[in-house]
């Protein structure tokens, strides 16, 4: 076993491409300095931050497998898709990419007139500014907290910006079937995201497998050792992959987990790296 095996893996983390803290070279050096020895970037709906941490990464002996983290509408609420290995030049992934953040430019102003009606002024140029990329509502919490408007990121979800506050407004998403067909045209391996989160997953599961679907999240954030025993046992039902990560932003709010802090089981990565090449040599659609 090389070094490089017996370092850690986190396979779920976010840059300043999109709504995390660090930059690419800055996350790759953290991940360093924390023992990682593969990290995937999965920035939203983005994989702009990839070319940058590549060549970080080969600078300072450590593996960046690209990746990008997309939103998928189900039933009213929203459902996160990684999206693994994926060929980053791809014009079709690209040209969606592009749309989707289009979408979240005319949503984030949207939002920032909302606030403007509930008497919260913050200038949609700052939060442009802010964001510098895939504009997220993390980034309009910061400037509220710039304005004083809140303390804390926290604060801003809770009071304006979650599903189901004054300032909310959803994103234009892909459907399920639409996201997992650009992973596979792009070569690229889907995953189920923080599968926690998605309502009603027993039912919603069967769904996604039969639409292609990959893997499952199954090692994630603070899970504990029963809830990953559960999804587990819904990766053997289904037959799926199983991958995990921190969805390590940086931003020190302490609502995602530190980075390289979760447990991924070795054998997850090889058998996530078989798909990738099954997926691009043809043996599997
Ligand atoms: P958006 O991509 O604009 O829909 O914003 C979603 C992002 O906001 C997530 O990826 C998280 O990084 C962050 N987020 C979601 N909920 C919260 C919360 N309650 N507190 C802090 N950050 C949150
Ligand atoms: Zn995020
Ligand atoms: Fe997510
Ligand atoms: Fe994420």
């Amino acid at each position: 076993m090389s070094n490089a095996d017996t370092k850690k893996i986190d396979l779920h983390s976010h840059t300043t491409a999109s709504d995390g803290g660090l930059s690419p070279t800055d996350l790759v050096r953290k991940a360093v300095s924390v023992g990682i020895g593969t990290l995937a970037i999965t920035d939203h709906d983005t994989v702009d931050g990839l070319p940058e941490a590549m060549q970080a990464a080969q600078e300072r002996g450590v593996r960046v497998i690209p990746g990008v983290e997309f939103g998928i509408e189900m039933k009213g609420t929203e459902v996160h898709m990684l999206g693994y290995f994926l060929d980053t030049e791809n014009p079709a992934l690209l040209a969606k990419l592009s749309e989707l953040r289009e979408g979240r430019l005319h949503r984030g102003r949207r939002m920032v007139e909302r606030l403007a009606a509930l008497g919260l002024d913050i200038s949609w140029e700052r939060v442009d500014e802010i964001a510098a990329g895939s504009v997220g509502r993390p980034h309009i919490a910061r400037a509220m907290i710039e304005r004083g408007h809140v303390a804390t990121i926290d604060e801003a979800f809770e009071k304006y910006l979650a599903r189901g506050r004054p300032a909310y407004i959803p994103r234009a998403n892909l459907t399920m079937e639409e996201c997992i067909a650009l992973i596979h045209h792009a070569d690229g391996v889907a995953v189920l995201a923080h599968p926690t989160y998605v309502n009603d997953l027993e039912s919603v599961l069967p769904r996604l497998v039969d639409a292609g679907l990959d893997g499952i999240e199954t090692y994630y954030g603070r899970y504990t050792q029963d809830t990953i025993a559960r999804i587990e046992a819904l990766a053997r039902k289904y037959g799926l992959l199983r991958t995990g990560g921190s969805d390590y932003h940086g931003l020190g709010e302490g609502s995602h987990a530190d980075l390289g802090s979760v447990n991924v089981p070795p054998e997850c990565l090889v058998e996530l790296e078989q798909r990738a090449r099954d997926r691009k040599s043809g043996v599997r659609a």
